[in-house]
């Protein structure tokens, strides 16, 4: 990978690559979508790249797929035929999932260039404007990106303010794979997963309102389990998702930070930690992926050699009341925090 590849003009805002680095970490990422581009870990005087992506800002451009290693918002996640309601007012977003509105829109977050507020060897402060009516949302909502190293972690938080009362869902889209991105499936990778319950969805991926317990489905990780072992089995929700992508409620005590999901290479033995004070986290395990691209290293993305694991709140939130409110208002501050740890 090369910086100047990552040096282009999109809407006439420059691009770049960063480089945070620390004994056992390095991330590049750059402020076109605020995407992590790569994510070295150091084992055995070896560094394994855990992040899927691409060798330049022209290969992102041109790529179908389109969220590896994004920040996505200002919605990440589905809202149901893009609508919902503040104060009696109905919204109408993009469709670009259809039925529904996926990840933010077409112009969402991942496909905008971000400003770059800081940046030094440990942290990166990326800040991005949506304009009031941006994707037909309410509102100028400021967001702030920090991702900070720190010992084995890379840390992600989040601040948004807004001037009108909005929705938003803010979640990081990297794609992991613990064996190294392009080298194996992650279908023999073992996960766990701290939760009782998931969202389950309707045919369309929204949420049906209702929690269903993981309880002796394919759905419980809480004990680990690899990824592969039980995601052709015949359960309609597996069916929905051509395998897995839905939301987990993590269990949780209280706000602040929580263990969330722990997943281990099977060939690198390399394990992640995910902590956030999120209340939810999607597992998504590259049902989509066509072997179509060309990641950095000239390997391939095949069917299901990537798999995310999205903090977030739920989808379709705005149009479910018993959900986590995703509303904020003006004179309120968002924040939110994630991190990956490394275990060699
Ligand atoms: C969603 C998938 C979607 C993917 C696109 C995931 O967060 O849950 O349904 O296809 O993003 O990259």
């Amino acid at each position: 990978m090369k910086r100047e590849d990552f040096k282009a003009a999109i809407n006439g805002k420059d691009t770049d690559l960063f480089v945070l680095k620390n004994e056992k970490l390095e991330v590049c990422i750059t402020n076109y979508g605020a995407r992590i581009v790569s994510l070295k870990v150091l084992k055995d005087n070896h560094w394994i790249d855990v992040v899927m992506g691409f060798d330049s800002i022209k290969d992102y451009l041109s790529k179908d797929e389109i969220y590896h290693g994004t920040i996505v918002g200002r919605y990440a996640n589905r809202i149901a035929r893009g609508q919902f309601s503040i104060d009696g007012k109905t919204y109408a977003l993009n469709i670009n999932n259809k039925p529904n509105h996926l990840h933010g829109g077409p112009d969402g977050f991942h496909n905008q260039v971000w400003e770059v507020v800081n940046a030094s060897e440990k942290e990166l402060v990326l800040s991005y404007l949506s304009k009031d009516g941006e994707e037909g949302y309410p509102g100028n909502l400021q967001t702030m990106v920090t991702y900070r190293l720190s010992g084995n972690e890379l840390e992600i938080h989040f601040e948004a303010k807004t001037d009108k009362t909005t929705v938003l869902n803010l979640t990081n889209h990297s794609y992991f794979n613990l064996n190294g991105q392009g080298t194996s499936t992650v279908l023999d990778h073992t996960l766990e997963i701290k939760a009782d319950h998931v969202t389950p969805v309707d045919e369309t991926l929204i949420p049906t309102g209702e929690l269903m317990p993981v309880e002796g489905t394919p759905f419980d990780f809480r004990a680990p389990h690899t990824i592969g072992e039980r995601i052709a089995e015949d359960h309609i929700q597996l069916a929905y998702g051509g395998g897995y992508d839905h939301n987990y409620v993590l269990n949780r005590n209280g706000e602040g930070r929580t263990l969330a999901a722990k997943a281990t290479g099977d060939k690198t033995g390399l394990t992640m930690e995910v902590y956030t004070t999120e209340p939810g986290i999607q597992l998504y395990t590259g049902n989509f992926m066509k072997g179509l691209n060309t990641l950095k290293g000239g390997y391939k993305d095949d069917l299901r050699t990537g798999f995310c694991l999205e903090t977030q709140h739920f989808p379709d939130s705005p149009n479910q009341a018993h959900f986590p409110s995703t509303f904020l208002s003006p004179g309120e501050v968002f924040k939110s925090s994630t991190s990956f740890g490394f275990i060699v």
